[in-house]
């Protein structure tokens, strides 16, 4: 049975509602009797450093109802965005970015007029490696403004800055085209040069409908631009009409969303630099250029987090990622509110919260489960796997049976395999359990991380299991698989 295609709601069906409370919305689906639970009835079970859910009905595992991330509109996300940059963190962010904007500012300015580009091409690179970084962090699901990865900054400093330059001047260029060439009475680069210093300011020009027209087109075209720039596409992609027009159309209204929250965001940015020129008339020195260089920041982290937004709920439909990303749990963060008592190697089922009726599960013999061990033994040497599966699923049952920790890890894979993610889940964690000194140990955790995070789109879970094989098991082979699917942490 694949768990994943029955658990995921379509875009437009209707949310799923408890089996026991017709009035609460469900967040999970019992792999075995299929009821829809609501946080009540499903029960929630630690295992080792992993949070599972099983069914307060029948008691088998549970798993979560997935949902595509379009179903909570984007004006909803968009709520909290003006959070994004004033936090501690995003703060510290703002004013460090700020600092190092500001010496180049001032390296600019001192250097003799040949060195200007080398100052002027890293303010650049610095100011749109900061901004595409951003809107990936964000696209990944940071919804807050942390320190980006600095390695990451010099390693790709001056691509992402030519990157940003370019798409931030293509939108511009049917405006440009047409005041320097087209328009009449134009005298070509040297006046175009002119009217964008505000030197001169042919008559007329401000109420040319035409231009106004063009400069509507570069706003509506700007965030595609940076969208399609931030996704790795090449810059050719942004003039590609038809492939423009067929990305705009996907995204659909959230295109327009995202066009006119931008678009406020360019009227705080003038705002801002208002700001930016008092406080640099202020001539507090190295204060005044700092907090001038931050302010002016806030319009564009604000502008690359909404971007990112729309990447993190809509990119698939850029061919950004891969589909199942864009997938969530319909509850969001909310757990089962009943919690059982961590797993044991004879007790892998949760405990039933009151009035829920458990499965009783006989309690056979010695004798009965020895000999179940011992068939289960035989069908995994013989490699009968649902023989073998089937054998496991009586034994599991039986509180006296103590499974090795290699025939655990066997029904592990071979669950894993068949697609029952739940079952393999069990097993896996069981692998480890029982045994957590035998090499079996961190192999069966890291198929079970691998389940949760490829399988279950339980990321999160994912990095708590391959974070504690690095804690325990930190010279095995499996801590260096690991290592490579973690980002490294702070400790
Ligand atoms: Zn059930
Ligand atoms: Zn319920």
């Amino acid at each position: 049975m694949n768990a994943l295609a029955s658990d995921v709601l379509d875009a437009d069906s209707p949310a799923p509602f408890c089996k026991q409370h017709p009035r609460a919305p469900a967040g999970w689906r019992c792999q075995s009797c299929a009821a829809a639970l609501c946080p009540d009835c499903a029960v929630g079970r630690r295992a080792q450093t992993v949070e599972l859910v099983g069914c307060g009905l029948c008691g088998s595992g549970a798993s979560p109802i997935l949902a595509h991330r379009r179903r909570t509109p984007l004006a909803t996300r968009l709520k909290d965005a003006w959070r994004y940059v004033f936090t501690p963190s995003g703060l510290q962010v703002l004013v460090a970015v700020g600092l190092t904007l500001a010496f180049l500012a001032f390296l600019l300015e001192m250097v003799v007029i040949f060195l200007k580009p080398l100052p002027l091409a890293l303010y650049g690179s610095m100011f749109w490696a900061t901004f595409f970084t951003l809107v990936r962090d964000t696209s990944r699901g940071e919804m807050e403004l942390d320190t980006p990865e600095f390695i990451e900054f010099f390693r790709d400093g001056i691509v992402p800055g030519l990157r940003g330059l370019t798409a931030s001047t293509l939108v511009w260029m049917p405006a440009l085209l047409y005041v320097g060439f087209l328009r009449p009475g134009n005298t070509g680069w040297s006046t175009l040069g002119f009217i964008l210093t505000g030197d001169a300011m042919p008559p007329g020009l401000m109420s040319d409908p035409v231009l106004w027209l063009l400069l509507l087109l570069g706003a509506v075209w700007l965030p595609l631009a940076l969208l399609v720039t931030a996704a790795g596409m090449p810059p050719s992609a942004i003039i590609h009409v038809p492939r423009v027009l067929r990305m705009v159309k996907g995204l659909g209204r959230d295109y327009l969303v995202i066009a006119g929250v931008l678009a406020l965001l360019g009227v705080v940015h003038l705002a801002t630099h208002t700001v930016a020129f008092g406080l640099r008339a202020l001539d507090l020195f190295v204060v005044s250029r700092v907090l001038a260089e931050a302010v002016t920041l806030i319009a564009p982290f604000t502008a690359a987090h909404v971007l990112g937004l729309l990447l993190y709920v809509r990119g698939d439909s850029l061919g950004y990622g891969a589909d199942r990303d864009y997938l969530e749990p319909v509850l969001g963060n909310t757990r089962p509110r009943l919690a059982a008592p961590p797993m044991r190697e004879d007790a892998p089922f949760p405990e039933a919260p009151d009035g829920a009726t458990l499965v009783e599960f006989q309690d056979t013999e010695q004798r009965a489960a020895s000999e179940g061990l011992s068939a289960l033994a035989s069908a995994v040497e013989s490699r009968d796997i649902p023989q073998a599966m089937a054998l496991y699923a009586t034994l599991r049952g039986q509180p006296k049976a103590r499974v090795p920790p290699e025939h655990h890890l066997f029904i592990g894979q071979a669950a894993a395999v068949e697609g029952n993610f739940p079952l393999a889940v069990q097993a896996l964690e069981s692998a480890a359990d029982v045994a957590p000194d035998d090499p079996t140990a961190p192999r069966a955790l890291v198929l079970l991380a691998r389940v949760l995070g490829e399988k279950m789109q339980d990321t999160t879970r994912a990095e708590e299991v391959y974070r504690y094989v690095i804690h325990r098991y930190p010279d095995s082979g499996a801590a260096r698989f690991a290592r490579e699917r973690v980002p490294p942490s702070a400790d």
